[in-house]
């Protein structure tokens, strides 16, 4: 996900503002960036976040992937390292 940076100008010439999801995109609750929800892209699908949702969705794809599996953490690990070597 890409995330916003309000303020500041994108590709068309217009401020981010204009494409920042102002409610979470889960459950519709309203957005505050202070508190810790953020915005972004999925692709070019502006999308938001609030703190319960997004830690909902991260603790899925930990699930997802088997990141709750310690042996699956080493194997990724080292895999990690190869791929540092390499470059
Ligand atoms: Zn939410």
């Amino acid at each position: 996900m890409k995330k916003l940076k309000n303020g500041k100008e994108n590709k068309n010439g217009k401020g981010d503002d204009c494409w920042t999801p102002k409610v979470c995109s889960v459950c519709d609750s309203h957005l505050e960036e202070d508190a810790g929800d953020i915005a972004g892209y999925f692709g070019i699908l502006p999308v938001g976040f609030c703190t319960w949702c997004l830690s909902s969705v991260i603790d899925m794809v930990i699930q997802l992937q088997g990141y709750d599996d310690i042996e699956i953490l080493r194997e990724r690990m080292i895999e990690l390292g190869q791929e540092e070597r390499k470059n």
